[in-house]
């Protein structure tokens, strides 16, 4: 007999005990916090990880035949294969671990970039990255005389793909592509994207900072040549994150770093490397951190992921249309593909006036250019007021936000 299908309603209430932060009460108030988009918060688990890694079995990984050592090695490398797993790697050895996004842009630019870009070259980014997918290609540029195009944007802060033929000339050797851009909340079509790249045979890296944590990410259907993200967007810890790379890309790479762990023999006379993905992780890791890293993507596997999306995307369209009926506020990226952040301005108010009125509310909101300069000058604006969701949030919170928002205008519009 055929059973009905029985959908798995999403609890939020029941997710939010998870999250012990939830509970704190910043001047006495009950925290909103709609900056999920600068960091997630951490679900009790991840600081379980952290506290028992320290408190029963911290030790140095791959160098201790004690207890202890083996212990922390077995935590530890465990968690390469929850990686691949999360984002569909088809190897493990195609993980790296690194401090996060910028450290692993910042890594591919260093190995990959400085092997194969050259005088002339372009590399190419859009006009809606973070300063960490910029600043290491400028850097590369500068260094080997090569030169950064953009691909431009609509003012809904979508990408214009009509001239990407173009872009991807013959002397375009590289692709730099968020996912989601942090500012607008922009979901890109990197499909596209990354087929017309590879018809040329350009490799293409897809910044992931903002995807992970809000989209089903898998690599191998993306077909990306490197894939980078951070841990702590994503529930987990600072200071962790990975870089994925098709595994002939990084055979071919030299290292990034050198010290312990990264070689194979060293002697003055010349030292070999160690294999990938070691080859790419000098010197003792970030044990701790790869280790809650592992609890968050536990985390993620154990809860209802389609009913957290759901969620999301549920107050990413009440929150969008209440503000669209406050006639002082502008919607800053009107996307029609969006993930659950919003950015907008309010005439004749400061952003930052704002960010701090919500601040004594208990409303956690950033405000500022989110380390995307260049798109607040697209728009021509010095900075917006960022709300950015994650699955733990709730309409409840929306409304109390809307409702201070509008009492933080009243009293600031000069
Ligand atoms: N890219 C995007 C799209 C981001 O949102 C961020 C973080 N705001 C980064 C890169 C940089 O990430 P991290 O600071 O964790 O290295």
């Amino acid at each position: 007999m055929e059973q009905p299908l029985v959908k798995n309603a999403f609890d939020v209430l029941e997710v939010r005990k998870d999250f012990p932060i939830l509970s704190e009460l910043p001047y006495g108030k009950p925290l909103v916090y709609f900056d999920n988009a600068a960091t997630s918060q951490k679900p009790q688990v991840v600081i379980d990880a952290l506290v028992n890694y320290y408190t029963h079995y911290n030790a140095n990984v791959h160098r201790g035949v004690h207890f202890l050592s083996q212990k922390a090695s077995d935590a530890f490398d465990g968690v390469r294969e929850k990686v691949r797993g999360f984002i569909n790697a088809a190897s493990e050895r195609e993980i790296i671990f690194v401090r996060g996004t910028t450290e692993g842009v910042n890594l591919v630019a260093a190995t990959y970039g400085r092997k194969n870009i050259q005088q002339g070259d372009t590399i190419l980014v859009s006009a809606m990255e973070h300063h960490s997918n910029i600043v290491p290609w400028q850097l590369l540029c500068e260094e080997k005389g090569a030169r950064l195009n953009v691909i431009p944007m609509n003012d809904r802060g979508e990408l214009v793909l009509d001239t990407l033929d173009e872009l991807l000339n013959d002397n375009c050797k590289f692709v730099s592509i968020t996912h989601t851009a942090n500012s607008l909340g922009t979901i890109n079509p990197l499909e596209t994207v990354i087929a017309k790249a590879h018809e040329r045979n350009i490799p293409v890296l897809v910044d992931g900072a903002q995807a992970v944590a809000h989209e089903y990410v898998d690599v191998q259907a993306l077909d990306c040549d490197f894939f980078v993200f951070s841990a702590h967007k994503m529930l987990g810890p600072t200071g962790i994150g990975a870089v994925y790379g098709k595994l002939h890309l990084l055979e071919d790479m030299p290292p990034y770093h050198g010290g312990g762990e990264m070689i194979k023999s060293v002697s003055f006379k010349g030292t070999t490397w160690n294999d990938v993905p070691y080859k790419f992780e000098a010197g003792t890791p970030n044990i701790a951190d790869v280790i809650a890293m592992g609890a968050a993507i536990d985390y993620w596997n154990s809860i209802d992921r389609v009913g957290a999306h759901e969620q999301e995307i549920e107050l990413l369209n009440y929150c969008t249309s209440l503000l669209a009926d406050i006639p002082a506020v502008r919607i800053i990226g009107t996307a029609k593909n969006k993930a659950a952040v919003i950015s907008f301005v309010v005439d004749k108010v400061n952003a930052m006036d704002i960010g701090m009125f919500l601040d004594t509310k208990g409303i956690a909101v950033r405000t500022g250019q989110h380390c995307a300069e260049p798109v607040m000058d697209w728009f021509g604006i010095p900075g917006t007021i960022r709300a950015s969701f994650m699955f733990y949030n709730t309409k409840e919170e929306i409304d109390f936000f809307i409702e201070q928002l509008k009492k933080a205008i009243q009293l600031l519009a000069v």
